[in-house]
């Protein structure tokens, strides 16, 4: 069946008791086992180990990305750090796109690097340079693609066949497109991972993480982690994301055709100095972008002529759009990076992978478009 079916259906039944259409909030510590012969007869024990709720969620979930199965997290960072711990041990090695979400730099850095774990951060926009990085004792390479914030996108396909061969799980941070317009697993990566914040949930109205895995090994191994850590989704968590979800193939393709106004836009507009929308013939990878997505999304940066002095009157003046962190909502949305997302980054590394200090981020969401382009030209019009 389509996506935008399998989006409403997948994962869900009508609850047996009651009949109720949507799957209940399953509100609950522990289930009550028949008797000790029969622990478990019914798939619960306790709701540390699995939810209800939260695995009408994950069911969806798997299904979307075509994935065997999915665990769900309490949040993005979670689930990223779920994969970290399922697949890297002291000694070993990963491969980290050098553009990524400011908390997975963070993570790999300040975290997990005082237990013996390697990083290299790599320009993943460049399978060679991801060869060169990969090590005999590399077992992880994390891809994000579309990258947050600079959109640097990479080659799926091309980097899972050099972890195939390295013998390292490819996974993918593949929360700026989802698995409506990005499917990584059908390109060769292991595993896909998402911040279900942004447009899974797609309303501004929780945190949450999950991880998609390729094959049943992969998937125990996360899931033994999501157990043992006891970083998991909480039943009203997956009850509201499983609400977004149904209506994420529509707001993915409203939200980017907005985007894509915008982005023209502001291409034409004189105090801009530069526009970067992977949607854009400009774009310096639109090929790639075209090759393994059927969409674009609804992220962008531009920077305004002026630089930061210039983009910081922008971002205090402009109405509709929320200064705030988070993307992929139907708010729209306006960030400054440097200052806000990606403040961990050090200043260096930040100017070597082009998070310039006057890049200004948008999230495009579902208003109109054209009052969202409105209220940026007023606030352009005092810069
Ligand atoms: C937001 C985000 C994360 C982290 O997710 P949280 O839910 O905020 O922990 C990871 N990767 C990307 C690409 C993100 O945008």
């Amino acid at each position: 069946m389509g996506f935008s079916t399998r989006q409403i259906h997948a994962g869900v039944t009508p609850d047996p008791m009651t009949g109720a259409i949507l799957t209940p909030i399953y509100q609950t510590t522990t289930y009550v086992q028949p008797s000790v012969d029969e622990y478990l007869s019914k798939g619960y024990s306790y709701s540390r180990s699995a939810n209800p709720t939260v695995r009408a969620l994950e069911l969806k979930l798997a299904d979307l990305e075509g994935g065997i199965d999915c665990s769900c997290f309490g949040t993005g960072m979670a689930a990223i750090q779920g994969v970290m711990l399922a697949f890297l041990s002291a000694g070993d090695h990963a491969v980290i796109s050098d553009v990524a979400y400011g908390g997975t730099y963070r993570l790999c850095t300040k975290v997990l690097s005082r237990f013996g774990v390697e990083f290299t951060f790599a320009d993943t926009s460049r399978p060679d340079e991801v060869a060169a990085a990969v090590r005999d004792n590399t077992r992880l390479i994390l891809t994000e693609t579309p990258a947050n914030p600079t959109m640097k996108s990479s080659d799926i396909a091309a980097i899972s066949e050099i972890a195939k061969s390295a013998g390292a799980v490819h996974a993918v941070d593949n929360t700026f497109l989802t698995p409506y317009y990005q499917r990584p697993l059908e390109l060769g990566a292991d595993v896909s991972i998402h911040s279900t914040t942004k447009y899974m949930d797609g309303h501004n109205a929780t945190v949450g993480g999950a991880v998609i895995c390729r094959t049943a090994d992969q998937d125990e191994a996360v899931r033994f982690i999501q157990n043992s850590t006891g970083s998991i989704m909480s039943p009203q968590v997956a009850w509201l994301t499983l609400q977004g979800c149904k209506t994420l193939s529509i707001r993915m393709d409203q939200q980017s055709a907005n985007a894509m106004a915008i982005a023209r836009y502001l291409e034409s507009h004189p105090k801009v100095e530069q526009v970067c929308y992977p949607g854009l013939e400009s774009f310096s990878q639109h090929a790639l972008a075209c090759g393994q997505a059927t969409g674009f999304g609804a992220m962008l940066w531009f920077e305004v002529k002026g630089g930061l002095a210039a983009g910081k009157t922008l971002m205090d003046n402009v109405e509709l759009w929320s200064l705030a962190e988070n993307l992929g909502s139907v708010e729209s949305l306006i960030t400054h990076p440097v200052t806000m997302t990606h403040a961990d980054v050090e200043e260096a590394e930040r100017q070597r992978v082009g998070i310039i200090d006057g890049l200004v981020r948008l999230s495009v969401g579902l208003e109109d478009a054209q009052d969202l382009i409105d209220a940026l030209e007023q606030a352009l019009d005092r810069v």
